[in-house]
C-alpha cells in the first residue's frame, strides 16, 4: 500500500492508473498536476485525483509513488521539474510508448535519482485521449513491459511489478533497445501506415465519395488512424531510426506486391498473399490484445 502517488499528466493513460490504484485499494491520496489548470480541476471533479498540484514538483512532494502519464517529448522536463521532490525511496515510473527517449531524458532530468525510475510501457489504451475516458479496469488483463536499465534499483523493479500485478497487469521484462525494435514493427509502423493511407484516400478529388462506401475492410484497416496526433507524432519521432528501418521492409514487400501484379503474376500474387494469410490466421492474441477495443500502442 503506497501513502500518496504524484501523477504528473492528468489524462487517459495517468487517471486509469490512479482509478486502478484506488480500486485495489493500493493508495491512500493521489495528487495530480496535468499542464492546463482546468485538466486538473477536471481530475478532481471526477474523483481521479485527491488534491489538484498547482506543480509537478508540488504533485511529487511527499509521494512514494510517482508516475509521468505524459506525452514521450516532455519527459525530459518533467523529470528536471520533479527532481528534487523525489527521495531514494521513491517508486517512478512513466507510461510512454517509446522506451529508449523516455530513459535518456530520466538519465538527464533525474541525475542523481535515475535509479529509482523504472520505464513501464502498459500495452493498453485507446484511440480517444483525455481524463473523462480513463477507467479503472484500463490495464486489467493487459501487458505491461518493463525496461530496467543496469543501474535500475532492483527493489524498485519488484515494486513496480508488484504495483501493476496489483492491478490486473501481466508484467513483462526486456531490454529498452528490444521493446523499441519490437514496437516499431508491430505498432507505430502500422499507425504510420494507417496515417498514410487514409490520407492518400481524403487527398483524392473522390475521397469523401469513396470513404462514403467504405466498409469493414477499411474499418478494420483504419482504425488507428483516428489516434491522438500529438502522442503520435512524438512517438513517430522518438523511435524514428527503428520506425523508418520498419518502414523500408514495408516499402520492398508493397514493391514486391506491385511488381506481380504489373506482370500480371497469378501464381506468385497468390503464394505471396498466402504467405500473409498464413501468417495472419496464426496468430494469437496475448492478454494485451483485444479486437477493436484497446490501442496497442
Ligand atoms: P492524454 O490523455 O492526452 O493525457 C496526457 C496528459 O498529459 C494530459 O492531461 C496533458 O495535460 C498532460 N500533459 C501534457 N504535457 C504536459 C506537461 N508538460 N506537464 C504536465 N502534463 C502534461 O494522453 P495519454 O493517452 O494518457 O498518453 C500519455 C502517455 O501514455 C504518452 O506518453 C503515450 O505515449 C503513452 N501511452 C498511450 C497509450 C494510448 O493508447 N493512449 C498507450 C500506451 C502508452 P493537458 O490536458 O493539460 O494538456
Amino acid at each position: 500500500m503506497f501513502e500518496q502517488l504524484g501523477l504528473i499528466g492528468c489524462g487517459l493513460m495517468g487517471g486509469s492508473f490512479a482509478l486502478a490504484l484506488k480500486r485495489a485499494k493500493l493508495v491512500k491520496r493521489v495528487v495530480g498536476y496535468s499542464k492546463s489548470p482546468s485538466t486538473t480541476e477536471r481530475a478532481r471533479q471526477l474523483g481521479v485525483i485527491d488534491v489538484a498540484a498547482p506543480s509537478a514538483l508540488l504533485a511529487v512532494s511527499g509521494a512514494d509513488i510517482v508516475l509521468l502519464a505524459v506525452p514521450v517529448a516532455a519527459s525530459e522536463a518533467t523529470f528536471k521539474a520533479i527532481r528534487h521532490g523525489i527521495s531514494a525511496d521513491t517508486l517512478v515510473m512513466d507510461v510512454g510508448s517509446t522506451k529508449g527517449d523516455v530513459i535518456e531524458a530520466a538519465r538527464n532530468g533525474l541525475q542523481k535519482q535515475f535509479a529509482s525510475f523504472v520505464p513501464a510501457h502498459p500495452i493498453a489504451g485507446k484511440e480517444v485521449s483525455g481524463i473523462e475516458h480513463a477507467e479503472a479496469s484500463l490495464f486489467t488483463g493487459r501487458q505491461v513491459v518493463l525496461t530496467p536499465v543496469k543501474t535500475t534499483l532492483r527493489s524498485n523493479v519488484q515494486r513496480a511489478s508488484q504495483v501493476w500485478s496489483g492491478i490486473g497487469a501481466n508484467v513483462v521484462t526486456m531490454t529498452h533497445e528490444e521493446h523499441d525494435a519490437a514496437f516499431a514493427a508491430v505498432s507505430h509502423l502500422p499507425h504510420l501506415l494507417a496515417f498514410a493511407y487514409t490520407n492518400a484516400l481524403i487527398g483524392q478529388p473522390q475521397g469523401d465519395r469513396f470513404l462514403s462506401l467504405a466498409g469493414p475492410g477499411f474499418r478494420d484497416f483504419s482504425r488507428i488512424a483516428a489516434s491522438d496526433p500529438v502522442m503520435w507524432r512524438d512517438v513517430l519521432l522518438a523511435n524514428r531510426e527503428q520506425v523508418l528501418q520498419q518502414s523500408q521492409a514495408f516499402r520492398k514487400a508493397l514493391d514486391d506486391l506491385e511488381t506481380l501484379m504489373t506482370a500480371g503474376d497469378l501464381q506468385g500474387l497468390e503464394q505471396s498473399i498466402a504467405a500473409a494469410s498464413k501468417a495472419r490466421a496464426a496468430w494469437r492474441p496475448n492478454s494485451s490484445t483485444d479486437a477493436l477495443a484497446q490501442q496497442d500502442s
